[in-house]
């Protein structure tokens, strides 16, 4: 969620994002894998030499094949470790994959996950690894959908919700606003957690900090946490961690192998809060 990204100005061999007016990141590009436009964004996969395949919508990047554990189980790990028993999993977003390499990690029962742009999925699956490692697993589902519209119409009821969206532009700004939230809460089981990626605490706090009073209205654990994603604009990373009474300190299990980000400790420090975002998140439910 960058709001403060411009977009991408390709340079012949050059990819850039700009996080501000005067600042940002940039690609040499290597080969250019993929370059469409979909009913929803411009879709792009370069290789780069530092990162390897990039995958950039509208201009954002959305993952990198080096850094991408430092998000995906970031997102995933703190709620599939403190649910008591995470056997019914959404994922809302998430086309590229990566989140469900990591939800696939963990014995659960079943998995949908809710992707608005077909074509996401399908260059994903061409240029990265991670949804051909997981088509044909048990109880996996892949829907091409509006995630809000698939919210408001389901009557299923999910252990964890993982909200991988993009930035709260185009058609992700549904899924950042308070009604969705709602929604979410009317599908999660007793002791449901949701998390979600919240943008970057550099650029994006007065943002984070006006989700965090509608969150206070909708949940009673409202918990932010942090992590640090060296190709996202400040290169440090926020997420959310919403559940009616499961906590995140509550960690029920060990990591499962293989990781190379989360650890327990890591999951611990996340959620101490650096003393800027402290300053400005203040856990006081807000007058309705
Ligand atoms: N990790 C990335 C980040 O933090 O910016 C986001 C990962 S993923 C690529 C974001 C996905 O959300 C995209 O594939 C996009 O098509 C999808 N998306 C955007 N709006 C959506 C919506 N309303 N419903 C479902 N998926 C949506």
């Amino acid at each position: 969620m960058k709001q403060n990204s411009k977009k991408s100005s390709a340079h012949p061999f050059e990819m850039r994002e700009c996080h501000t007016e005067s600042a940002g990141l940039f690609f040499k590009t290597g080969r250019i894998l993929c370059r469409l436009t979909s009913p929803f964004q411009k879709i792009e996969i370069f290789e780069n030499p530092t990162y390897g395949r990039v995958l950039m919508l509208d201009g954002l990047v959305q993952t990198t094949e080096k850094d991408e554990h430092f998000y995906h189980e970031m997102l995933v790990h703190p709620a599939l470790a403190s649910h008591p028993e995470p056997q019914d999993i959404l994922v809302i977003g998430g086309g590229d994959g990566g989140v469900l390499k990591e939800i696939y990690k963990y014995p659960i029962r079943e998995c949908c996950l809710v992707e608005i742009d077909a074509l996401v999925m399908e260059a994903a699956e061409k240029y990265f690894p991670w949804l051909p490692q997981v088509k044909g697993k048990k109880g996996l589902s892949l829907i091409v959908e509006d995630g809000r519209k698939f919210i408001e119409q389901t009557d299923r009821m999910f252990d964890v919700v993982i909200i991988d969206s993009s930035d709260p532009v185009g058609p992700s700004s549904v899924l950042h606003e308070k009604t969705f939230f709602e929604r979410i809460k009317k599908r999660l089981n007793p002791s449901g957690i949701v998390a979600g990626q919240m943008g970057s605490p550099l650029f994006d706090l007065p943002e984070i900090k006006k989700k965090q009073g509608f969150f206070l209205n909708i949940f009673p654990v409202v918990r932010f946490y942090t992590g640090p994603v060296p190709t996202y604009p400040g290169g440090l990373w926020s997420y959310v961690f919403l559940s009616e009474k499961a906590r995140p300190l509550d960690i029920r299990r060990e990591p499962p192998p293989d990781l190379k980000f989360y650890t327990r400790e890591v999951h611990e420090a996340a959620f101490a809060l650096p003393q800027f975002m402290k300053d400005e998140l203040s856990d006081k439910k807000p007058a309705d």
